[in-house]
């Protein structure tokens, strides 16, 4: 018989014995050796200890015993996400050697139901970028097409998801790190409420704003993934204490009845022509599917880049601080400890995460705390209270996710202030703690994907997702270009 390709189908066929969750690993891992050295996904594969979860799920099948929701389903899992005795380099030099002592609550709960981790995904180091041309260990390539980035910074993710490689993987998204690269790459990125999935285990960006969320190929499957990977969890102080939304029982649910609003301000100047038509005609097929669509102004959200772009680089400083020489991965030797710091950190950060590691030292310094840092926090408070006046009149809100489709490689890697503009539409959420995700919705102008961004407010992810099946069955073909 031939394999089952999503999430859903995996885990039924698998439970069921009608496959063996090893010959999917091996389905899975196959794929990666052929197409891997072209696209550059994975900063590691684990093959032998994927075959040994896989055959630990049959061996539970074959006993009778339940082998949880995820039985057997590849996963691919962001490289900043702790893996115990596993390297996590964030894609940088500087944990060069590093092996977590502890997996990531994500991890450990995967592993709980009954996924099988098949390596670790590339991305722009620590996080910092929207190409993935950050990476220490080179780029990863769009697999639509591989003269074009994939987005990131959670490129290696997305990309592992669009190659086949695994049918789900795990990201980070700080300011539109899922999404952006689910769009890019044309499969679907959430982006969870605040708190409803636990951050401990996954490096620190911007803790404010860092939300672990899945990729995926169809919107029942990072249901699934996400109804496995949310809930509290008494490690992370942030984490959200009530229970996490039931999602796979409402896909079905339809859109009739529910208020959409299109965002003004993400949808006027910035935005490819493309784009923006995708967008009102996916707002045209939630209308025809029962939806009340309208237009909303969230004033605030033109200034979230700004304020983002002090507040995660705050935070980063701050946060990046802790890679010292002494206490990870790379040491670069020198006659005193100050000389050794800077010898380490010279050599072991790339130049995206020294410019970030500047812009948030100098936001937070004496004398320009309030200009700047203390400025960009009244700015996120002005952007809470505009959405939640939004949502006062729409259940939810519709955007693009990401201006343009996939750029060429190089096209915006020398130029910090064109590659920020790139997060424009995903940030606005980030600052407010709210979900948000990525529906693929067509092709656009140069035949590469397009994704429109659903928002939600904070645990209005079932309405959210509600939608986004809706999306997903009146998405164009991508094979038909925009014209
Ligand atoms: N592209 C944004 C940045 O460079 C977002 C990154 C992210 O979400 N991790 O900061």
């Amino acid at each position: 018989m031939t394999l089952p390709t999503t999430a859903t189908a995996i885990a039924a066929a698998v439970r069921a014995g009608e496959v063996s969750a090893r010959e999917v690993v091996d389905a899975h891992l196959a794929a990666i050796e052929a197409g891997d050295a072209s696209i550059n996904a994975f900063n590691l594969v684990l093959a032998d200890e994927a075959r040994a979860a896989a055959a630990a799920v049959d061996a539970k099948v074959a006993a009778g015993e339940d082998p949880g929701p995820l039985a057997g389903v590849p996963v691919a899992l962001k490289d900043n996400l702790c893996t115990r005795g596993v390297p996590t380099t964030c894609s940088s030099r500087i944990l060069d050697g590093w092996r977590p002592p502890y997996d990531a609550t994500v991890v450990e709960r995967l592993a709980g139901a009954g996924a099988v981790a098949v390596g670790k995904t590339n991305l722009d180091e620590f996080a910092m970028g929207s190409s993935t041309e950050n990476s220490a260990f080179g780029p990863t390539r769009n697999p639509r097409d591989p003269e074009r980035v994939p987005g990131g910074s959670s490129g290696g993710s997305a990309a592992a998801v669009a190659a086949g490689f695994a049918p789900v993987s795990l990201g980070s998204d700080t300011g539109g790190s899922i999404r952006q690269p689910a769009a890019l790459c044309g499969v679907i990125g959430v982006k969870p409420t605040y708190g409803l999935v636990s951050r401990y285990g996954l490096v620190a960006f911007a803790s404010s704003l860092d939300q672990i969320g899945p990729f995926s190929t169809t919107v029942a499957d990072s249901a699934l993934l996400l109804e496995a990977v949310a809930g509290h969890d008494p490690l992370d102080s942030t984490s959200i204490d009530a229970p996490a939304p039931s999602l796979v029982d409402v896909l079905d649910r339809g859109v009739d009845g529910l208020r959409v609003g299109l965002v003004s301000e993400l949808m006027g100047e910035g935005i490819a022509p493309d784009v923006a038509g995708r967008v009102r005609q996916a707002a045209d097929a939630l209308a025809a599917a029962g939806a009340e669509i309208g237009e909303v102004s969230v004033p605030a959200a033109s200034y979230g880049l700004s304020a983002y772009y002090l507040i995660a680089p705050a935070e980063a400083s701050s946060n990046l601080a802790r890679y010292d020489g002494v206490r990870y991965g790379l040491r670069v030797d020198a006659p005193t400890t100050a000389e050794m710091n800077a010898a380490t950190r010279t050599a072991g950060f790339g130049a995206e995460v020294k410019r970030r590691i500047m812009l948030g030292t100098y936001a937070l310094s004496a004398g320009y705390y309030d200009a700047y840092y203390g400025k960009a926090l009244k700015v996120r408070t002005l952007i809470v209270r505009d959405f939640e006046a939004a949502y006062e009149r729409f259940d939810l809100l519709l955007s693009p996710t990401s201006p343009t489709t996939a750029f060429r490689f190089g096209e915006k890697v020398d130029d910090p202030l064109a590659m920020y503009l790139n997060d424009v539409c995903t940030i606005p959420t980030n600052l407010a703690g709210h979900p948000a995700m990525s529906v693929p919705f067509g092709a656009g102008a140069d035949g590469m994907p397009v994704g429109v961004q659903l928002l939600a407010p904070a645990l209005g992810e079932a309405t959210m997702f509600r939608a986004a099946a809706a999306l997903e069955a009146a998405a164009p073909p991508l094979e038909e270009a925009w014209s």
